[in-house]
């Protein structure tokens, strides 16, 4: 039988033996040779343990649990069942891949009515070693031998009823050593085990119950959403230290930088006279070891003035071992530091990257591996806006800022009701309440925000919107919440549900109202991190943008060219729409042409500002591609209202709006179709097209414009819609700075213009898939009905993802990748581009990176997370 031994600076195991001692074991086992003060102990395996799950014990191990304790009196000079100096120890089950809290812990075992004499002789305080026995006493008599906690409550009460105290009061050590007595015959009255008394039956009972707690119905469960189903369980035997002991006693969490900024130096918490996690739950005060402002509050130095060097020295040990910034439990014991655990630091987002780009300027990390920490995906996160502060009153109420980010929304009392408005009919909501749990799941991701009016920053609230990447304020002090009222009062102020206020959760603050936000910025980290991946990436990444603003923050974003113009997003300008509703309903072609002259002007408007934004980049502008009747008004006095304004009665107006309704519009009258059938369309928007080129140039700009043309089925029908562009050029040719001719390329969005991509691509200057009708076509799935059956299919097993945001590869990559293979062998200077939604996803954008396409094109928002996953996956790759 071999147990694995571990403290002073050595260890029998280490962190490769994870498989034989759990995660936590081995952690144990590497700080301990680090020479990270971990109080000493001892790890049962996973082998012996897998024998005790199935109800054998060992016949040796109890010798070799006497061996442990004798070696652990070696290390800490105290004996395990010692009237006058009693060694105790924690017992704590630790699984392979750990298991989210649900397994057990069992502390102060040898505790009982001889050994309580002597701790309180080690502590110097009777009423402390009889406190810890009664914990203790509850603790096994509900984890190890399944009382009811109800039975112990109860006679807790009868000690401190028949001692004369409140019921809230604590025991005095006369009723404490009455309850004792209570709890050790409680079994003759209630159906309830015997309480252990013998100190190493304790250590056996509490090793089997540790061990035990791995087919809990809670573990089993977390097991089970685990991708590997090898997991097994083993057990840590450890001296136990008290935080609780003394003034020079407490308990700490420290992280080895700030966890909000990641910038350098200790942050952290420490709670005086505490035991175990009393400094997470935040009950009482505790000392700033360092944080957000990096005020450390003096009290703590002053009490313990080396024990910030230590845990500083510890950090840059542990940091340089793990390669990551750190998070580590300690408990100060009459002054002396016991590190308890260490873990990778839970962190914001910002922390993160900023920790991975100084640990690459520190030599710790190489850029690709930064690049592999960051997930870019959160990068969303950090495009939130933040308050514009110009115009802003004063807060009604400030909290602790616990993730950042502003939002504005209409305030809700309950989980429900966020799910509701926030989740289902996508409303602005922030919610309101005591504390979130992990129940609220749902409701924080549905919130723009969440306000609590308890916790600190390790809450549930703080933790999960860090983690999202989402607004929150805890611990807000002037907030008093009647959820039963669905109410909340910031000290006079009433606020009801409905109500709407604005949030800044780098600040803390509350406002009053919807204030005005400011669009986000990237923190410092960024431009290394971009690099890196821009260095690495081989596509390029524009963006989809309608309108110069979009263009310029695109830019902004290191979008390289715009990707796709939807022109049609042109027309729902008020002052073009009846312009172009006009086009849609005239019934000569010459009433077609003035309407479309009127919207020429604004075209070119349109175009020389996109120019303008993205002067010397390419702008790709798609011509019309919507079914006509979507232009159209929906309401009949609407209707009748622009037929008059053309001379039509209501009952003609009305009978050539029905006549423009389709059966399936999606699959009719849209697209090069209509070049087909109104030719002029096109016409107006390719002239106004080379006319803002032109007048871009005399500006001294160098406009890249290139004109696509959307979903294209037949060879014929490009070359049809090319000649009509090639015949506009014939006016600007010749124009100082224009091209020879224009560049003109084909979206690539149904399944049959993959299957003859070669023959368009003999035509084109260029390819775009767009992947969002592309899907649609080569699914048979319509992409404006999907999302209500979809569920279904992804709750049956039978998808994975959603094939609208991540790119199907299977069967539309199959598409795309035949579909390239022939344009390439029939153009070798074809670029090619992807503009769907799919583009912005990190896992499709891996894919096509892999020499499939050039270049991607998505919204201005994702434009930051396709360059960083590009990157990332470049470095993954390589
Ligand atoms: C597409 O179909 O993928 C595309 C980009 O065009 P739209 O979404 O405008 O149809
Ligand atoms: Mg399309």
């Amino acid at each position: 039988m071999r147990l694995y031994f571990f403290g002073d600076g050595h260890a029998d195991g280490s962190g490769a033996l994870r498989p034989l001692l759990g995660a936590k074991g081995a952690e144990l086992a590497e700080m301990a040779r680090l020479g990270v003060p971990v109080p000493p102990g001892v790890t049962i395996p996973t082998d012996v343990c897998a024998q005790i799950l199935r109800g054998e014990w060992p016949s040796t191990l109890d010798d070799a649990l006497r061996d442990a304790l004798t070696w652990l009196t070696a290390k800490t000079g105290r004996i395990f069942g010692d009237a006058t100096n009693p060694l105790l120890v924690s017992v704590r089950a630790g699984a392979v891949f750990p298991l989210a809290g649900t397994l057990t812990t069992v502390l102060n075992v040898g505790l009982n009515r001889t050994t309580v004499g002597g701790l309180a002789r080690q502590a110097g305080d009777d009423t402390f070693a009889w406190s810890t026995l009664i914990a203790a006493r509850q603790e096994f008599g509900e984890l190890v031998l399944g009382i009811d906690p109800f039975y112990l409550e109860e006679e807790l009460d009868e000690a401190r009823r028949a001692a004369g105290l409140r019921y809230d009061a604590p025991l005095t050590r006369r009723a404490l050593e009455d309850a004792d007595r209570r709890f050790s015959t409680m079994h003759e009255r209630a159906p309830t085990p015997p309480m252990v008394d013998a100190p190493f039956e304790q250590l056996k009972r509490a090793v089997q119950a540790a061990v035990a707690s791995f087919n809990t119905p809670a573990a089993v469960r977390c097991r089970e959403r685990q991708p590997h189903h090898n997991n097994a369980v083993a057990v840590n035997i450890q001296a136990m230290v008290f935080g609780n002991l003394d003034a020079q006693s407490g308990t700490g969490v420290v992280w080895t930088r700030n966890r909000s900024t990641g910038a350098p130096g200790l942050d952290g918490d420490f709670l005086p006279c505490a035991q175990g996690e009393a400094v997470l739950r935040h009950d009482r005060p505790s000392l700033s070891i360092g944080g957000d402002d990096g005020a450390r509050d003096a009290r703590f130095e002053a009490r313990h003035p080396t024990v910030v060097p230590t845990l500083e020295r510890l950090s840059r040990l542990l940091e340089n071992h793990y390669r990551d910034m750190q998070q580590l439990e300690f408990t100060l014991e009459k002054g002396q530091l016991w590190v308890l655990q260490t873990r990778e630091a839970r962190r914001s987002f910002e922390a993160d990257m900023r920790v991975a780009v100084d640990f690459v300027h520190e030599g710790l990390i190489t850029a690709a591996d930064a690049l592999r920490r960051i997930e870019p995906d959160r990068v969303r996160r950090l495009l939130h806006p933040t308050i514009d502060r110009k115009d802003t009153l004063a807060p009604i109420a400030t909290g602790m800022a616990t993730s950042p980010g502003a939002a504005t929304g209409f305030v809700v009392f309950h989980a429900a009701d966020a799910e509701r408005f926030g989740g289902e009919l996508n409303m602005s909501v922030i919610l309101i309440k005591s504390e979130t749990t992990p129940d609220d799941i749902r409701a924080v991701q549905s919130a723009r925000g969440i306000i609590t009016d308890r916790g600190g920053l390790t809450s549930h609230a703080a933790v999960v919107t860090r983690q999202m990447g989402k607004p929150s304020i805890v611990g807000c002090r002037d907030l008093v919440v009647d959820s039963k009222k669905r109410i909340a009062r910031f000290g006079d102020l009433e606020l009801r549900q409905g109500d709407v206020i604005t949030m800044d959760g780098s600040t803390g603050e509350v406002f009053l109202g919807a204030q005005k936000l400011q669009p986000p910025s990237l923190p410092s980290a960024w431009s290394d991190l971009v690099g890196w991946a821009d260095e690495r990436r081989t596509i390029g990444v524009r963006a989809n943008a309608d309108s110069a603003a979009d263009a310029l923050l695109a830019r902004e974003f290191g979008a390289e060219g715009v990707g796709l113009v939807r022109t049609e997003h042109m027309f729902f300008d008020p002052r073009r729409i009846n312009r172009m509703r006009e086009v849609i309903l005239s019934q000569t072609l010459d009433q077609r042409r003035v309407a479309l002259q009127s919207l020429h002007p604004h075209q070119v408007e349109d175009f020389l500002a996109m120019f303008r934004a993205m002067d010397g980049l390419p702008v790709t502008i798609r011509l019309l591609d919507p079914p006509l009747h979507e232009f159209l008004p929906q309401r009949s006095e609407d209707l009748e209202a622009i037929g008059a304004q053309m001379g039509l009665s209501a009952k003609d107006v009305k009978r050539i709006a029905a006549n423009l309704r389709e059966q399936n519009p999606m699959l009719g009258h849209r697209g090069c179709r209509l070049a087909v059938s109104w030719p002029e369309i096109y016409d107006m928007q390719t002239s106004a097209i080379f006319e803002a080129m032109a007048l871009a140039l005399q500006e001294g700009l160098t406009p890249q414009a290139e004109i696509l043309v959307p979903l294209v089925s037949d060879p014929a029908e490009f070359r049809y819609v090319r000649d009509r562009i090639d015949a506009q050029f014939e006016r600007w040719r010749g124009t100082p700075g224009m091209p020879e001719r224009p560049c003109v390329g084909s979206m690539i969005e149904v399944a049959r213009a993959c299957l003859l991509a070669d023959e368009i691509a003999k035509d084109a200057d260029f390819l775009s898939f767009g992947t969002n009708d592309l899907t649609q076509s080569v699914y048979g799935l319509s992409r404006d009905d999907a999302a209500v059956f979809l569920p279904a299919y992804m709750d049956a097993g039978l998808m994975d993802e959603n094939p609208f945001a991540v790119l199907d590869q299977r069967g539309v990559g199959w598409f795309i990748e035949m579909a390239v293979k022939k344009a390439r062998g029939a153009n070798a200077q074809i670029r090619i581009g992807v503009c769907g939604e799919q583009s912005s996803d990190p896992r499709s954008i891996a894919w096509l990176q892999n020499g499939v396409v050039d270049y991607i094109s998505c919204s201005p928002y994702r434009v930051p997370i396709a360059r960083l996953a590009a990157g990332r996956a470049a470095a993954q790759s390589s």
